[in-house]
C-alpha cells in the first residue's frame, strides 16, 4: 500500500490558481544589477594594483570571524557578570568588546547582507525576509529564487507559501531555463579580498544561496540561510502516524501521513521533488484528467518493521536498514529519488526519529537535505568543497535553518525532542568548524553558527515566566537551556583562543540580539481601521489572506513582510493610486507620525517606537525598491505572522501564544548584537556595516566606495 499525500486543501489550491493566472505570476521581479554595482565589480581589478603601489596585501595576516547569529548583548553581559562566560571575559579584557548595531530592520538576511557588503539595505536590496511583487502585491522570499512550487513553508515562524522548487538546471531538461538566483545585490567583502589575492573560506553565511562564484579560485564557500531542502522549500518534514488529528492534513512546514500497522509492518512513502522529466501534458491528455502537484512528486516506498514488544523498529528504505529506538534520532541516511530509471537520480539525506512505537506508531523524518557530496542544486563553490567536507566530517544538515521549529510549533516535537534535534545541529556544525579551523592557514575564515538564533526564538518562553506562552509544567525544566547554549559557545571560543597566533585577528560577532515577543501587532488591521487599506464590497476583513480582496483603487497604504509598509504608489505598484513625489511623501509622513502614537489598549505601551522612512535611512542604488516605511516595534512587540502574510484579523493586537516566543524584529536599537575582538575597538558605536571595511583594513585594503562604515580599529 502506498500512503498518499492528503488532497491539496482548498485555500492552497486557490493560491496555486492565482500563481498561474496569466499576467499574475508570483515570479520574482528581477531588478538588473545597478550601474553602481557594475562599476564596483569592474573596479575590483584595481584592488590588486592599488595594493602593489602601497606594498601589497599583508600575506602574513589571518582573520578569523565567528558569526553567532542572535547572540544578545544584554544576555551576554549578564552571563559574563555571573562568571559563566570566562573566555568571552578573557577576550574582552585582552582585546575589545562592544555592542554591535544591527540593520534596519534587524532581520538576519538584512543584517548579514549589511555585514557582507558594508552597505545598508539600499546598497544590497534585501529589506525583509519577504518582499512583494510590485505588479501583483504577492509576497516572495527575498534572498533567493528557484522555481515556483506550491509547498507551504515557515520563515521566521511565519507560514509562507513557498516559491521554490527544483529546477533541474544540470539536466538540460524541462526547466533548463529556470535559474537559481541569489537575489542579494552589491559586492561581497570576500570578492574584494579575492581580488587582492587573499584566500577566503565563507561557511554558511546567510543571504548567499547559491554561493557567489569565485572569480579567481581563491574563495570556497558553502551557502547557509536561504538554502532549500530537496523539495525546494525552507524545510518540510514528514510525519507518519496511526493517530492523525484534525487539521494535520494542512500544516505549513511539514506533511502528516496517516498510516496503519498491519502484521507489525508499516508501508509508507517518502516524497521528493516533482518529476520534471515527465511530459505531464501528454499524460494528462491520455488520462483525461489533470495531475496535481502532489502526484508529480517522486516517492520512495519504504517499510517499517515494528517490534511487537519493545519500543524499537527497523526502517528498510532503498538499500539501507535503519534501526530505530524510540526517542533517538538515526544517523544520516542517503536516499535516492529515481527520476528516470537507470539514468537520473536525485540524492538526498534524511534522519529518522521514532517518536513512538506503541500504542500509536509515530515516525518523523527530517526535511530531505541536499547532499553536499552530490548536489542537485549548488550549495558549495566549488562543488568539490561539499564532498571534501563530507569526507572530513560525514553528512550534515545543509538546509537553511535546520532546527525544526515547525515540528515544535505543530506539537510533533516537544521541548525535549526539539532541544535534542538542535543539539545535533550544533554538534555537526562544531565538527565542521573544527575541521575548518584545522585547515585554516592563510587569509580569512568566516564561520557561521545559527543555533543560538533558532533556539532563542523557540525557547525564550522557558526562561520567561511572564511570557503568555509560558507553561510551567512543560517549560520550567528547560529554563536554563539557552544559558547552557551560551556556555557552549564560550567553550568553542576557548578552543579558538588556544589555536590563535599573533598574526591572527579574531572577531566574534552577532547580527542582532533578542527581545521577548509578547504581543503581535496586526499592521494591516491598523491600516484598515484608519482607512488606508480598503476592501472590495462584501469582503470581510477576517477572511483576507495575501491581501486578496483588497480594493487597490481605494487603498493608499498596505503592509507585507515583518517590518515593511508600502504606499500604493502610481506607476510603481500594479494598481497604484498615490502620486509619487509630494503626495506620497506627505502620506508617508502622516502614517509614520500616526504609527508612533499607537498604544496597546491592554498595557498602554507605545507599540511602534519609530517608523523609519526609507529615503531618510537608506543609501545606495536599491533604495527605490525599499518599503516606504520600516516599522520599529517596541520591546515585546513584533509585526504579526498575519501581517506578514497580508491578513486583517479582528483585533489590533493579540497575545503571542506560540512556541516562537523570542524575536528580534523590533526597533533595531532594542536588539543590538555583540562584537568581541582580540584587538582594542576604537569605534564608538560599531554597526554591522562597519565590519566589511574592518576586514579589508586588516589586510591593508582601503574601504570601497559603496561601503558606508569605517574600520572599528581605526
Ligand atoms: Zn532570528
Amino acid at each position: 500500500m502506498i500512503t498518499r499525500a492528503a488532497p491539496v486543501p482548498l485555500a492552497l489550491a486557490v493560491f496555486v490558481a492565482v500563481l498561474v493566472l496569466p499576467g499574475c505570476t508570483a515570479d520574482t521581479p528581477e531588478p538588473e544589477l545597478a550601474d553602481e554595482d557594475r562599476a564596483a565589480l569592474a573596479s575590483l581589478g584595481y584592488v590588486a594594483n592599488e595594493l602593489r603601489e602601497s606594498g601589497g596585501a599583508d600575506t602574513e595576516k589571518r582573520v578569523l570571524v565567528l558569526g553567532i547569529d542572535g547572540m544578545d548583548w544584554l544576555i551576554t553581559n549578564r552571563l559574563m557578570d555571573e562568571g559563566k562566560l570566562p573566555h568571552f571575559r578573557a577576550l574582552a579584557n585582552e582585546g575589545g568588546m562592544s555592542s554591535l548595531l544591527s540593520s534596519i530592520p534587524p532581520q538576519s538576511p538584512v543584517a548579514w547582507s549589511n555585514f557582507i557588503t558594508g552597505a545598508d539595505p539600499g546598497g544590497h536590496g534585501i529589506f525583509d525576509f519577504v518582499h512583494r511583487n510590485r505588479d501583483t502585491y504577492l509576497p516572495y522570499l527575498s534572498t533567493s529564487k528557484v522555481e515556483p512550487a506550491p509547498e507551504k513553508a515557515r520563515v521566521l515562524g511565519i507560514p509562507v507559501r513557498n516559491q521554490f522548487a527544483m529546477p533541474f538546471t544540470d539536466y538540460v531538461f524541462p526547466l533548463a531555463g529556470g535559474a537559481t538566483l541569489n537575489l542579494r545585490k552589491g559586492v561581497a567583502f570576500w570578492q574584494v579580498l579575492e581580488a587582492a589575492d587573499v584566500p577566503c573560506t565563507i561557511f554558511k553565511i546567510p543571504s548567499n544561496f547559491p554561493p557567489v562564484t569565485s572569480a579567481g579560485g581563491l574563495v570556497r564557500s558553502m551557502s547557509g540561510m536561504g538554502t532549500p531542502d530537496i523539495l525546494g522549500t525552507y524545510g518540510t518534514f514528514s510525519f507518519y502516524t496511526t493517530d492523525p488529528w484534525p487539521g494535520s492534513d494542512d500544516l505549513s512546514g511539514g506533511y502528516v501521513y496517516p498510516v496503519r500497522v498491519e502484521a507489525g509492518v508499516v508501508h509508507a512513502t517518502l516524497y521528493g521533488p516533482p518529476n520534471d522529466f515527465k511530459d505531464y501534458e501528454k499524460i494528462e491528455e491520455r488520462q483525461g484528467a489533470t495531475i496535481s502537484y502532489s502526484e508529480k512528486k517522486v516517492g520512495i516506498d519504504f517499510e517499517v518493521y515494528v517490534d511487537p514488544a519493545n519500543p524499537v523498529a527497523r526502517v528498510d528504505i532503498g538499500d539501507a536498514e535503519v534501526l530505530l529506538t524510540e526517542g533517538e534520532f538515526s544517523e544520516w541516511v542517503e536516499v535516492e529519488f529515481v527520476m528516470v530509471p537507470n539514468l537520473v537520480t536525485v540524492s538526498g539525506l534524511a534522519r529518522f526519529y521514532l517518536k513512538s512505537a506503541h500504542p500509536e506508531f509515530e515516525l518523523y523524518i527530517t526535511p530531505v537535505q541536499i547532499n553536499p557530496a552530490n548536489q542537485v542544486l549548488p550549495i558549495t563553490d566549488p562543488p568539490e568543497y561539499g564532498a571534501e567536507l563530507v569526507d572530513a566530517v560525514g553528512y550534515f544538515y545543509t538546509q537553511n535553518m535546520p532546527e525544526d521549529t515547525k515540528a515544535l510549533e505543530h506539537g510533533i516535537f516537544d521541548n525535549a525532542i526539539f532541544t535534542k534535534q538542535s543539539t545535533i545541529v550544533f554538534d555537526e556544525r562544531l565538527e565542521c568548524f573544527r575541521y575548518e579551523l584545522s585547515e585554516f592557514e592563510e587569509g580569512l575564515l568566516y564561520f557561521y553558527f545559527g543555533s543560538l538564533d533558532q533556539s532563542t526564538h523557540m525557547m525564550w518562553r522557558c526562561m520567561d515566566v511572564g511570557h503568555p506562552a509560558y507553561n510551567p509544567e512543560e517549560d520550567a525544566e528547560f529554563s536554563d537551556f539557552l544559558e547552557n547554549l551560551y556556555v557552549k559557545f564560550d567553550g568553542v571560543l576557548g578552543e579558538v583562543m588556544r589555536s590563535l597566533d599573533e598574526n591572527t585577528t579574531l572577531i566574534v560577532l552577532s547580527d542582532h540580539g533578542f527581545a521577548p515577543y509578547y504581543r503581535q501587532f496586526h499592521l494591516n488591521r491598523w491600516l484598515y481601521d484608519e482607512g488606508y487599506l480598503v476592501l472590495k464590497p462584501g469582503v470581510r476583513p477576517e477572511h483576507v489572506e495575501w491581501l486578496l480582496g483588497v480594493d487597490w483603487s481605494q487603498t493608499t497604504v498596505y503592509g507585507l513582510g515583518i517590518n515593511a509598509l508600502y504606499v500604493n504608489t502610481a506607476n510603481r505598484e500594479g494598481q497604484g493610486i498615490v502620486q509619487p513625489g509630494r503626495e506620497a511623501t506627505e502620506l508617508i509622513d502622516e502614517v509614520a507620525a500616526k504609527l508612533e502614537l499607537v498604544r496597546d489598549p491592554k498595557t498602554d505601551q507605545q507599540m511602534v517606537v519609530k517608523a523609519y522612512k526609507a529615503t531618510e535611512w537608506y543609501h545606495g542604488p536599491y533604495t527605490s525598491t525599499a518599503p516606504d516605511i520600516v516599522v520599529g516595534y517596541g520591546w515585546g512587540y513584533r509585526g504579526s505572522d498575519k501581517t506578514a502574510t497580508g491578513q486583517i484579523p479582528g483585533e489590533l493586537v493579540s497575545d503571542n501564544l506560540d512556541k516562537w516566543s523570542g524575536d528580534h524584529c523590533a526597533d533595531y536599537r532594542h536588539v543590538p548584537g555583540v562584537l568581541f575582538t582580540n584587538k582594542p575597538i576604537t569605534h564608538e558605536a560599531p554597526s554591522l556595516y562597519d565590519m566589511a571595511p574592518t576586514l579589508l583594513a586588516e589586510f591593508g585594503i582601503a574601504k570601497r566606495s559603496w561601503m558606508i562604515g569605517t574600520s572599528v580599529f581605526e
